[in-house]
């Protein structure tokens, strides 16, 4: 059976999660080299205007618009998700591309008022320096574009260490940027990739000359990433793993809450760090939802994601398929009632499942952990503090949702004492985030924020300047310090 990752020395043989045929062979490459190329490259790119910085990131957008389709062959050939989630994380890319073209005209500081007369005080962002970002096999593209394309108007150059099991679409992305990157005559340090294992992306995390750690994938690596980048008082930005859950209330409207648990359950063969993987439901509305979820999850069409009608494809290798059954075997021990789950024969050496239903306490052992597999466990509860308080009962701290018609049970989600996760969804499931807000969770989910809203800052570093036009030296606080005295 084909397994992942793929290391023999320096080559990284590519296989495709569809069916375990081989793709092509990578050459590993070489971090120091990169680091040393684009530590030179942000001499001289932090000093570029941000909006013609924005304008290299303009042209990315628009190469990816008009390769959408390749570079979406590319990640479905990869690691097996279906065309329409494909396309969906290219247009995330080019989403990201719009957001930060904007940006690059907005990256804007603060005037505070001084106490002093005639004082000033004002916040700059400046370039931080070299960003190192390290992705997870799930979303191939999509991390890259959050890091690398706010990092690029941000004024940074970025050395990406791909995921060593989605490889192929990595190198047509970077593809894609170094035509823009060419075109526009810019330094090809600015953006590089450097394919290896996780020793790669170790070196990368203990490089001093990296100013920020991106690093995105299991909480096992962020907790080697952060002590690494932390023993040299670097930045990391860290999103890692998740356990997410979601409270179906009496209130709810069940055709709405079954679709959306369903897309957030078993969409990309469950392997979206926000996967719905617990799912909280009320007592008086247990016996609807449960059978008609068993039904659906049955029903699900899993096979050759190329194949239309196709919901379900591949997991990403066989290891991740023994992971599943030994997690529904320690479910059944420990009380749990499973529905499907079962290994499926489909495409050559594939590694496809159909998606698992697990009726189990919420304070099960099993149910503590993230399993990156479709696996669902269902569990009743009877008042909404209860629910609320088996959502955050997890290590993990990323996404959750409430699927409910009434105000106050939402609010109650949603207030200081409700959901301790970084994302808290109302009749909306736990995966399927869009690029506009800030995206990241915290707890074990690593603390991080991505993508939208003020995450830029993150690639920044603020300048605190006090500007006196006074002609005086008064001194804050008050405090005399006369020259003159005694
Ligand atoms: P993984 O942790 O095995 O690998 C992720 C990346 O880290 C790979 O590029 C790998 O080579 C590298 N890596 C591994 N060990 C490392 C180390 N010690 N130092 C530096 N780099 C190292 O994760 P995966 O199997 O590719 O992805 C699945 C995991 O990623 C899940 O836990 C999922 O929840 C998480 N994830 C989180 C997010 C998020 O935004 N929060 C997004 C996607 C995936």
């Amino acid at each position: 059976m084909p397994q992942h990752p793929f290391t023999p020395a320096d080559t990284l043989v590519c296989r495709s999660a569809i069916d375990g045929s081989i793709i092509t062979t990578v050459a590993a490459g070489d971090m120091s080299a990169a680091i040393t190329a684009a530590s030179r490259a942000f001499n001289s790119w932090r000093l570029v205007p941000a909006p013609i910085r924005g304008a290299l990131v303009h042209r990315i957008g628009e190469l990816m618009r008009e390769k959408k389709d390749e570079l979406a062959t590319a990640i479905m050939r990869d690691i097996g998700k279906t065309r329409s989630e494909a396309l969906g994380e290219v247009q995330e890319c080019i989403d990201m591309a719009d957001f930060a073209v904007g940006l690059s005209r907005q990256l804007h500081g603060l005037t505070i008022a001084s106490e002093r007369p005639g004082h000033r005080l004002i916040e700059t962002w400046h370039p931080l320096g070299l960003v190192g970002v390290i992705t997870a096999f799930n979303f191939p593209l999509a991390v890259w574009a959050w890091n690398a394309l706010l990092a690029l108007v941000c004024g940074n150059p970025v050395v990406w260490k791909p995921s060593e099991k989605a490889l192929p679409s990595a190198l047509a992305l970077h593809a894609v940027a170094h035509q823009a990157i060419k075109e526009l005559g810019h330094d090809h340090a600015l953006l590089s990739v450097v394919c290896g294992t996780a020793e790669a992306g170790a070196a990368l995390a203990a490089d001093p000359r990296v100013a920020l750690v991106s690093a995105t994938g299991s909480t096992r690596m962020g907790r080697q990433v952060a002590t690494a980048v932390a023993a040299r008082l670097g930045r990391s930005l860290l999103e890692l793993g998740g356990n997410n859950a979601a409270i179906v209330t009496p209130s709810a409207d069940l055709d709405l809450a079954l679709r959306a648990i369903t897309f957030a359950a078993v969409g990309t063969a469950g392997q979206r760090c926000t996967t719905l993987r617990r799912l909280l439901v009320h007592t008086s509305i247990y016996a609807q939802v449960v059978p008609r979820l068993t039904s659906i999850f049955a029903a699900v069409r899993v096979g050759d994601p190329r194949e239309s009608g196709v919901l379900i494809g591949p997991l990403i290798d066989h290891v991740a398929v023994s992971a599943m059954q030994s997690a529904l075997s320690d479910a059944c021990a420990q009380g749990g009632r499973v529905h499907g789950g079962e290994p499926l024969t489909c495409c050559g050496e594939g590694a496809y499942v159909r998606p698992a239903l697990v009726e189990i306490a919420a304070n099960a052992a099993v149910v503590q952990e993230e399993v990156f597999a479709p696996i669902l466990y269902v569990s009743a509860y009877e008042d909404l503090a209860t629910a609320i308080a088996a959502n955050n009962a997890v290590s993990h701290g990323l996404s959750s949702a409430i699927l409910t018609n009434d105000l106050r049970e939402a609010e109650y989600f949603l207030a200081p004492n409700g959901s301790d996760c970084g994302i808290a969804n109302v009749n909306v499931g736990t995966s399927g985030a869009e690029i506009g807000g800030a995206f990241g969770g915290d707890k074990a989910s690593g603390g991080g924020r991505e993508a939208g809203s003020d995450s830029w800052k993150a690639y920044m570093r603020r300048v605190t300047s006090t500007i006196n036009g006074s002609g005086a030296l008064p001194l804050a606080q008050g405090v005399v310090f006369d020259l003159t005295a005694g």
